[in-house]
């Protein structure tokens, strides 16, 4: 069976791997149909990632078929296409005993931590597939990227009628908003690049657009209470403290290496500020974002600007860690 393994930064090779094991109890063997392509598919490529080691095989947004399932599976059967939790959470420590397999202490994420789905088959636990019969498999590989933007949202507790900003206007960004607007949570978007706000502005609804710190800054005192920090840029993260408005909420749902500091009287506790790190999603929350694409609430099919053969992949991956490709989603067909 053929693989794409990412052997150091910068290598992409095609690999020969051993045709995968039959599927064991609780298990189901699928064939690999699309992968979508995000910032840590990206970093892991430019040898940004922390904590990843090489060689990977990369792919933890995955649309699939299953083609056979072992003893006790109930919930897929073969020929069902389906969404993949790619978090392997151990079920037992203090986070997933509190529900929160998210952050499991020894969690195993497809593609980051252990190979993932840039190959023709692979057998994943069966509870991990999330079936769907009208999604098409551009749309399935999208759910776990929506996962975080829905758990950042639901950790912010965001109400309607409150404001919001969302920082950083990339994917994940993108991800926020969709589940803002859900909420019936008005948001502003800050963005550097003009490419991203044109995307945001024609399908997003944002109710205001920011092309520096400075307009954001001079709505003062009427500061949005829920501020989305999706960047990973430290300056960023910093300067996000500065634009929640008293009694707000300060979200980083991106993150990077390194120290976030910020003056503790002004603005944090003069404006009695809480912040929140949000990583990856749990079941519920996809389960949530499937019903929602299923019934048209929210509409993915724009946001794939690339849907690249296997074939071109290697090829066409650089282009993809350019932010100025004008490229939302990239994502690989293995049809
Ligand atoms: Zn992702
Ligand atoms: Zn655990």
């Amino acid at each position: 069976m053929r693989a794409i393994t990412l052997n150091q930064p910068g290598e992409f090779q095609w690999t020969e791997l051993p045709v995968a094991n039959e599927p064991g109890p609780g298990e189901a063997l699928v064939r690999i149909r699309t992968v979508g392509i995000c910032g840590t598919d990206l970093h892991a490529f430019k040898g940004r990632q922390p904590f990843f080691s090489y060689p990977r095989i990369l792919g933890h947004e995955l649309g699939v078929e299953v083609l056979r399932v072992g003893s006790g599976v109930t919930n897929v059967a073969e020929g069902d296409l389906c969404a993949v939790n790619p978090y392997l959470a151990c079920g037992e420590c203090i986070s997933c005993r509190q529900g929160k397999t998210n952050c499991c202490i020894c969690l195993k994420v497809l593609g980051v931590h252990t190979d993932g789905g840039m190959r023709e088959e692979m057998v994943l636990p069966a509870a991990h597939l999330y079936p769907s019969t009208s999604l098409s498999l551009e749309e399935l590989a999208l759910i776990e990227t929506l996962g975080i933007g829905c758990h950042a949202v639901n950790r912010s507790q965001a109400r309607a009628g409150e404001r919001a900003l969302v920082i950083g206007a990339g994917p994940i960004g993108c991800t926020v908003m969709e589940f803002l607007r859900l909420r019936g949570v008005s948001f502003e978007v800050l963005d550097l690049s003009a490419s991203r706000r044109d995307f945001v502005q024609k399908h997003m609804g944002p109710s205001r657009m920011h092309e520096s710190a400075e307009s954001v800054l001079d709505q003062t005192p009427e500061l949005p209470t829920l501020v989305f920090d999706c960047t990973g840029n430290q300056k960023s993260m910093q300067s996000a403290f500065s634009y929640a408005g008293a009694g707000g909420k300060l979200i980083f749902v991106g993150l990077f290496v390194g120290d976030v500091t910020f003056h503790d009287p002004d603005p944090f506790h003069r404006r009695e500020l809480t912040v929140f790190s949000s990583r990856n999603a749990v079941p519920d929350e996809h389960r949530f974002i499937l019903q929602e694409v299923e019934g048209g609430r929210i509409q993915t099919k724009h946001w794939v600007s690339d849907l690249c053969p296997v074939g071109g992949m290697v090829e066409r991956f650089p282009a993809w860690t350019d932010p100025s490709s004008g490229i939302l989603k990239a994502v690989v067909d293995w049809r």
